[in-house]
């Protein structure tokens, strides 16, 4: 049988390694891999989730409308400059697929996050990772890379798996400097976890080429119900909505989201635990000899002497059912990232790192 060959550069794209959730002849396994939310979701929006399943012989609605008003009266925001999609990652895909081609150049810091050059080979432009100062986002070096094929900057702010921030004036030089026709898509996937952090929103407002990109999967424990969304001028919107599926989002997502947006007190709560057992987490890690920056999301990037001891780490958390996640794939081979899981799960992975460094030493 022959092979039927794929459009150029497909077979260059790398497979997205996800966070596995089992571990081979182990049964309790905690997973602290993909910066899930411990505490899952609110009795609210899990009530919204049983009525969901009544009018599922209808079509959902395209416009998600009410989804979008909800969120345009959570946030303060205009909902027509919204688009909603499969997570953030399809309102990233939007934007690149609009925007990006053959020929192009798509700039992303070098430890950003890794569906940013796999959205690049996907349509045909080339991703260009630049170097990073103290693993955060180096807007001088960003903007040097920049040529007149850049058509989008990505940045994660805060980033991942750095969990590190880039202030306000910062973000806006970089947007500000930008190539004429050039996007700053500034990805607030973790934007919940910052107390009183508005993502980048008043930035879109400000200028035209900014895309705030945000998410259901952290802070609202949604991960699994796959629904993000996008902020943008209006005609950017417009020019998103001509790449989207018509039913992208199902009437089940559509209803769980927007109980999850007017549900507030929820991310509160969920903000100030997650505050708590950070700090905890990370001093408890440092005391035993494992640096991290300070974390302004739900993990952190844990530090080990080099890449033979952070592996041999991750083998021996494996060992006891504990899954964190490897980061060279995003150049920091002698890091974990540690999601900071339930109070219990902090303390047992904290306690079996503590007997890792001394049975490796
Ligand atoms: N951006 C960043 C920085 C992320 O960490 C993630 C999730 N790992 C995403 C976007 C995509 O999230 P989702 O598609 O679940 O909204």
């Amino acid at each position: 049988m022959s092979v039927i060959a794929p459009q150029p550069g497909i077979m260059d794209i790398e497979l997205y390694v996800g966070g596995s959730s089992t571990v081979k002849g182990v049964t309790e396994v905690v997973k602290l891999s993909s910066n899930e939310n411990p505490l899952g979701t609110s009795d609210a929006v899990k009530a919204a989730h049983g009525k969901t399943g009544h009018n599922l012989h209808r079509y959902p609605s395209t416009d998600h409308a009410a989804l979008r008003a909800a969120i345009a009266e959570v946030h303060g925001l205009d909902a027509e400059r919204i688009i909603c999609g499969q997570g953030s990652d399809e309102v990233l895909q939007f934007v690149t697929q609009a925007y990006a081609g053959v020929g192009d150049e798509i700039v992303y810091p070098e430890h950003g996050f890794s569906m940013y050059p796999i959205l690049a080979k996907m349509v045909g432009a080339t991703p260009i990772a630049v170097p990073e100062r103290e693993r955060t986002v180096d807007v001088d070096a960003m903007l040097a890379a920049c040529t007149d094929k850049t058509k989008i900057v990505f940045i994660a702010n805060p980033g991942n798996p750095t969990g590190t921030m880039l202030g306000g004036n910062d973000v806006a030089r970089l947007a500000d400097g930008l190539p004429e026709g050039c996007i700053l898509v500034h990805d607030g996937a973790y934007t919940e976890y910052v107390q009183g952090f508005d993502g980048g929103a008043s930035l879109v407002e400000a200028l035209d080429n900014v895309v705030m990109t945000r998410t259901f999967s952290k802070i609202y424990g949604l991960g699994g119900l796959r629904v993000g969304w996008g902020y943008a001028s209006k005609d950017i919107i417009g020019v998103l909505n001509r790449v989207r599926q018509p039913f992208n989002l199902s009437t089940v997502q559509l209803a769980v989201a927007e109980a999850a947006v007017r549900d507030q007190e929820w991310v509160t709560k969920c903000r100030a635990e997650n505050a708590r057992l950070r700090a905890w987490l990370a001093e408890a890690l440092a005391e035993i000899g494992v640096p991290s920056d300070t974390s302004t999301t739900n993990f952190i990037l844990a530090r080990f002497a080099d890449q033979a001891e952070a592996e041999a780490c991750d083998d021996y958390l494996k060992a006891e059912g504990l899954i964190v996640r490897r980061v060279t794939g995003y150049g920091l081979p002698n890091c974990l990232r540690i999601t900071v899981g339930d109070e219990p799960s902090c303390r047992r992975v904290a306690h079996t790192i503590g007997n890792f460094k001394v049975e490796y030493h």
